[in-house]
């Protein structure tokens, strides 16, 4: 299974084209009457020759309103997936973070691909974010994001009527959009997507829990009285936290309690979110994707199961973090190679802080980390691995506390260089798992993978030490 995604022609455009979409509306839960008006906008592509010849006007595009995580996105795909055409998409939010000019060209590039592969869906998320009412932003960031509002405004009027290229854009503030948008031809149809009800939350476990080994007896209606207020986003974490939860402990079936402890984990997340500021979840999703970037490109650490930015599942459950073991170290389980990688990923939260706020904002996410890099390196010299080409080769030198010292830093600068070489080449890969984490505040492993594969630049280097 699995969509096959086609690298897009120019890597550094975040647009992206999913050829194949497998989503079809079964994956889609709790939809209810919402099912029948998106089963018309499949119809738009496999009956548009019988619209057009009785005269209805096929909309150009599609707004789906409603809180994040409901399935907006899903559903878009799902819409291709069922219709058989290609699928893009693109975050709005994108358009504005970066450079000056570009986001009106990514626009245009975007719609370019889109007619030249029709039938398509093109999926902008987060439409708000660059379909704000002109004038209410001041200052060049506005102008940013009304040129790349007007290249949009002019792509829509494109395609109108024409039902070749189908844009189905979500937001969660429809009343907030230049009121341009919304005119006829353009974003003139909205499709209300609530959060999920009692029943709607119970179809959704039971969606995710298809593709997972759950017990017979299982009870999802207990669980879904459980979890009121949440949407499927978050019921699709709890059965990923459980199932994290059962490989732990070495077992081969989900259960009621799996799912209940989960949820509990899921919810006591929530109430702490409600604290953060958006800098600061930027910031844990700059540290968690940083350290996924570099550790996907390392034999032993590339198998990330899961990212998440949320307090404790986020603390415990992203992005597993492998400790330096002294047992396992003197056992000689690990090769001199796999230790520099994992000191080089425990330096990374440091490597991306210098990046991405600057040498004299260095915040204190990083301590941790770099602790365990900086006993793991002193371990790698005292060890003796260290002595490829130096004269410490062997465990009478130890009480030469300097020289263990200098080497350790020379090891730890290394490694340190090397993070932020890695990180320095995947800045659009980077963007891309931040601005989702941050949006998400959870990613599975195919949706990270999927990211690696677009805009990814891996390559190990491995050094000489
Ligand atoms: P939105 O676009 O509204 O923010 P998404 O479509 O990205 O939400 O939802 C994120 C994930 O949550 C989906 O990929 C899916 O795994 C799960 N999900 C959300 N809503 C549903 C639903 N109604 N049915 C099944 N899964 C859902």
């Amino acid at each position: 299974s699995g969509a096959r995604v086609r690298r897009a022609s120019n890597k550094r455009l975040p647009e992206y084209l999913e050829r194949g979409v497998d989503v079809k509306f079964t994956d889609v839960a709790g939809l209810g009457k919402i099912r029948l008006e998106l089963e018309e906008i499949v119809k738009f592509f496999t009956h548009g020759e019988m619209y057009r010849r009785r005269g209805v006007k096929i909309p150009g595009g599609i707004l789906l309103c409603g809180p994040p995580g409901v399935g907006k996105t899903l559903l878009a795909k799902a819409v291709a997936g069922e219709a058989g055409v290609n699928f893009f998409s693109i975050s709005a939010s994108q358009f504005v973070e970066i450079y000056v000019g570009v986001g009106a060209s990514r626009v245009r590039a975007l719609y370019q691909e889109a007619r030249e592969n029709a039938p398509s869906v093109v999926f902008i998320d987060e439409l708000d974010a660059v379909g704000r009412e002109r004038g209410l932003i001041k200052g060049s960031g506005g102008q940013e994001r009304d040129a790349t509002l007007n290249q949009l405004l002019v792509s829509l009027d494109g395609f109108e009527g024409r039902g070749e290229v189908i844009t189905i854009a979500s937001t969660n503030r429809p009343d907030i959009l230049d009121p341009a948008l919304v005119r006829p031809g353009r974003f003139d149809r909205k499709i209300f997507i609530p959060k999920p009800g009692l029943i709607g939350r119970m179809e959704i476990l039971q969606v995710h829990a298809r593709k997972k080994p759950m017990a017979e007896d299982l009870d999802y209606m207990a669980v879904a009285s459980m979890t009121d207020g949440m949407v499927g986003a978050e019921l699709a974490n709890i059965v990923e936290i459980a199932a994290i939860n059962m490989m732990r402990d070495g077992r081969t079936e989900l259960t009621t309690d799996d799912l209940l402890q989960a949820a509990q984990i899921e919810e006591r997340g929530m109430l702490d979110r409600k604290d953060r500021s958006s800098e600061t979840w930027r910031q844990v999703a700059i540290n968690e994707a940083a350290m996924a970037v570099v550790a996907v490109n390392f034999p032993d650490m590339k198998n990330i199961e899961f990212l998440t930015i949320n307090p404790r599942a986020g603390r415990e459950l992203g992005y597993v973090r492998v400790k330096m073991d002294h047992i396992k170290f003197n056992e000689g389980m690990l090769s001199r190679q796999s230790i520099l990688d994992h000191i080089t990923v425990q330096l990374v939260p440091r490597a991306a802080d210098e990046l991405w706020y600057g040498e004299d904002q260095l915040s204190t996410i990083w301590a941790e980390t770099s602790d365990n890099a900086r006993s793991a390196a002193r371990s790698l010299v005292l060890g003796g691995l260290s002595d490829k080409h130096h004269g410490l080769n062997n465990f009478w030198v130890a009480d030469r506390i300097n020289d263990i010292d200098t080497e350790a830093l020379r090891i730890l600068n290394m490694c340190y260089e090397r993070a932020k070489e890695i990180l320095g080449r995947n800045r659009t890969l980077m963007d891309e798992v931040v601005g989702k984490l941050v949006q998400k505040k959870s990613l599975t492993k195919q949706e990270f993978f999927t990211l690696v594969e677009l805009y990814g630049s891996i390559k190990t280097m491995p050094p000489s030490i």
